[in-house]
């Protein structure tokens, strides 16, 4: 007769292969032959990650574990020996039996597929490490003049880092980006932030409210909250965000818009009065071709526009789509017909402001697939 081949497991290994007495000597954890007493460390571990967790706002979660080196490999050598499939793997209870208790402690619900956080436990090192899902931030923001849209590489060590620029990379000069940076992280803890931009304009232009669509991808997020509303105030001004909400995924792309902007332009010399009249006549619903300096040329709509005198030279009021760029609309750089090919004169863009964003298009996001 063959020697029946007898380990010796904790009660949580005995419970998990499903063999109960039969085929196994139950022992204390430290002498079991597939964890050696690291299933009775998961108390003690679902404490340490409570408190780590406890800095982050969620309301799902999900763990995950990495087991003591060769733990995994006895239960596969084990099972095979002994022709069992058991009840679950020795991962998966353990990740299981944390989950449990994190989720009694901190009154926070399951989710595998979809958690705010997760948590990886590394059982051996007792280290604990924490993954929360981005936060897509829909805003609108309104500037004042003299603020660029996105913040600056510094001229001396070009994003690297230097003692100029505090090794941050970037000039110091407030930018919409650097000031909405500095209250995203102030709101959510992170500074993990990309922006997304619909469109963009002069560092010299206004910006009125309601202001010009963003998106703030917000990486690993400590606080899930954002305010709808919220406002910077500077030396230079106030940078607004209006209409905040939070998207439900990363949009695959932005929507298409148009704008209204109030420009004012200078001419060489003065335009009759029937000549100006013809802005609003000629670019009316008027579709202008842009021979994009690095791409094909692109068709673009001019809604509206009217030009009036002012002082000595013109104010232009314009509703465009999204992309025409303002100063060649006026000039005519590349682009036709233009407020100077219109008044058979040569017109400059002296600065204009941005006075109404509207949204043609929607977001569109992945399909969220669930497993
Ligand atoms: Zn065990
Ligand atoms: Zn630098």
């Amino acid at each position: 007769m063959r020697e029946a081949l007898r380990y010796r497991l904790c009660g949580f290994c005995v419970e998990r292969e499903g063999e109960a007495g039969s085929r196994f000597d139950e022992v204390p954890g430290a002498g079991c032959s597939i964890c050696g007493g690291a299933l009775d460390r998961v108390p003690a571990l679902a404490s340490m990650a409570a408190r780590v967790v406890r800095r982050y706002q969620f309301k799902t979660f999900s763990v995950g574990v990495s087991l003591p080196d060769g733990v995994q490999e006895k239960e596969d050598e084990i099972r095979a020996a002994l022709k069992l499939k058991g009840k679950e793997t020795i991962k998966t209870q353990a990740a299981r039996m944390l989950a449990e208790r994190l989720s009694s402690r901190l009154h926070k619900r399951v989710d595998r597929t979809n958690p705010d956080l997760s948590a990886l436990v590394a059982m051996a090192e007792g280290r604990v490490s924490v993954w929360t899902k981005p936060l897509f931030f829909y805003g609108r923001y309104s500037k004042p003049a003299g603020v660029s849209q996105r913040r600056e590489l510094c001229p001396d060590c070009l994003g690297r880092g230097c003692e100029k620029c505090g090794a941050s990379g970037f000039v110091g000069r407030p930018s919409v980006e650097s000031q909405l940076r500095r209250k995203l992280k102030e709101y959510s803890g992170t500074d993990r932030i990309t922006f997304t931009w619909v469109g963009s304009e002069d560092p010299d232009s206004r910006v009125l409210p309601p202001g010009r669509p963003f998106v703030a991808e917000l990486k690993c997020p400590l606080k899930r909250a954002i305010p709808g509303g919220f406002g910077t105030r500077f030396r230079g001004g106030t940078i607004t965000v209006r209409r905040g909400r939070l998207l439900p995924s990363r949009p695959m792309r932005t929507p298409t818009f148009r704008f209204r902007t109030r420009i004012l332009c200078e001419t060489k010399s003065p335009i009759e009065d029937e000549r100006i009249k013809e802005v609003k006549r000629q670019l009316r619903d008027k579709l202008v071709r842009f021979d994009r300096p690095h791409g094909r040329p692109t068709f673009k709509t001019v809604y509206s526009a009217a030009a009036h005198k002012k002082r000595n030279g013109l104010l232009v009021e314009a509703v465009l789509d999204g992309g025409l760029p303002v100063k060649r609309f006026v000039s005519g750089d590349l682009v036709s017909p233009s407020v100077s090919e219109v008044l058979k004169a040569e017109v400059r863009c002296r600065g204009f402001d941005i006075r109404e964003v509207q949204e043609t298009g929607e977001f569109t996001f992945a399909q969220v697939s669930r497993l």
